[in-house]
């Protein structure tokens, strides 16, 4: 039988923690601080700056959103977030994307410095993870990869990990995170010959590749562990669904268990991230 992952019990179990932890600072004098930089009206990417305002308020963290709106030109948002790591204030900065089209993200993920960059984004944090040296922190999305494997007790080490997808946020981190836990890692990508193949080698199987039902029956090991990070939105936005990477229906019987979308990987993201900017102020308090 295959067990669907609670992704919210598991983001509720991590949030148990940040609390006590956000308690522990506030005892001595230190409220954490987020930062938020928006420089967009994307309508996900506003759900998702309400979803970090109310998580950081449930915890006791500070959360500043600095909306500096669609048309924020390269300097306004390079300039507000070289201010903001030099602020001694501010713990954690994060730069919502997407950002206007005439700002390459990196540019602006570069000026976060590495000790406040909770969601992993300026190439110097993921330079120094892939170095296996303190004091950065990986993506919010790829530390939650790592913890629901974590949660569910997924012997990694020595053991086969595939993750599908390359990319700096998602497919990247998550792979060094394994690795970092003794996995033997493959990446695929679009390149990938026989991707079912080399996914059914996999004794936990990470799907980050954005393509609706892409992960079906013939791609997983019976006994696998699937975590589904994919969201795509399907039906249209009146209809407003989102489809993770995994044909859930096509694996059952066949993983261990797999992680739902939506209900999986997201909420535990959130949370992460606010773990980071716990963590984040307590190393700056040193
Ligand atoms: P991305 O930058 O578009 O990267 C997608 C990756 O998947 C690329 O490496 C691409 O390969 C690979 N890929 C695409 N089609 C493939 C195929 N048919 N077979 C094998 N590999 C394929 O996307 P991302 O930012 O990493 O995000 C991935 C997914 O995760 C998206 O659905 C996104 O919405 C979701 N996401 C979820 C969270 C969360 O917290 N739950 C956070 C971030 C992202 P190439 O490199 O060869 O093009």
């Amino acid at each position: 039988m295959t067990r669907i992952i609670d992704g919210k019990a598991i983001a509720a179990a991590v949030g148990n923690r940040v609390r006590e932890d956000v308690a522990a600072l506030a005892a001595a004098g230190l409220t954490p601080v987020l930062a938020v930089v928006v420089a967009t009206d994307d309508p996900g990417a506003t759900w998702y700056v309400r979803a970090i305002g109310a998580a950081a308020r449930r915890l006791g963290i500070g959360c500043h959103v600095h909306d500096l709106g669609p048309a924020a030109s390269a300097a306004a948002i390079t300039g507000l977030l070289a201010e903001l790591s030099s602020d001694g204030r501010v713990h954690g900065i994060i730069c919502q994307t997407p950002l206007p089209p005439a700002v390459p993200p990196g540019l602006a993920a570069q000026q976060i410095a590495p000790i406040k960059d909770v969601d992993g984004a300026n190439p110097q944090s993921l330079g120094m993870l892939a170095a296996g040296m303190p004091g950065a922190f990986p993506t919010a999305t790829a530390a939650a990869v790592a913890e629901i494997l974590d949660h569910e007790g997924a012997v990694l080490e020595g053991r086969r990990a595939v993750v599908v997808g390359r990319s700096t946020v998602v497919g990247k981190p998550t792979a060094l995170l394994l690795l970092a836990r003794n996995a033997t890692v493959t990446i695929c990508h679009s390149r990938t010959e026989d991707l079912a193949g080399v996914c059914r080698e996999a004794d936990s199987l990470v799907a980050a590749a954005g393509r609706p039902k892409l992960i079906g029956a013939a791609h997983v090991r019976p006994g696998a562990l699937v975590i589904d990070v994919g969201i795509s939105s399907v039906g249209g936005t009146t209809t407003g669904g989102v489809a993770g990477d995994v044909d859930t229906g096509a694996v059952t019987g066949i993983a261990a268990a797999v992680t739902p979308v939506p209900g999986g990987v997201g909420p535990v993201t959130t949370m992460q991230l606010m773990r980071h900017t716990a963590d984040a102020a307590r190393d700056l308090a040193g």
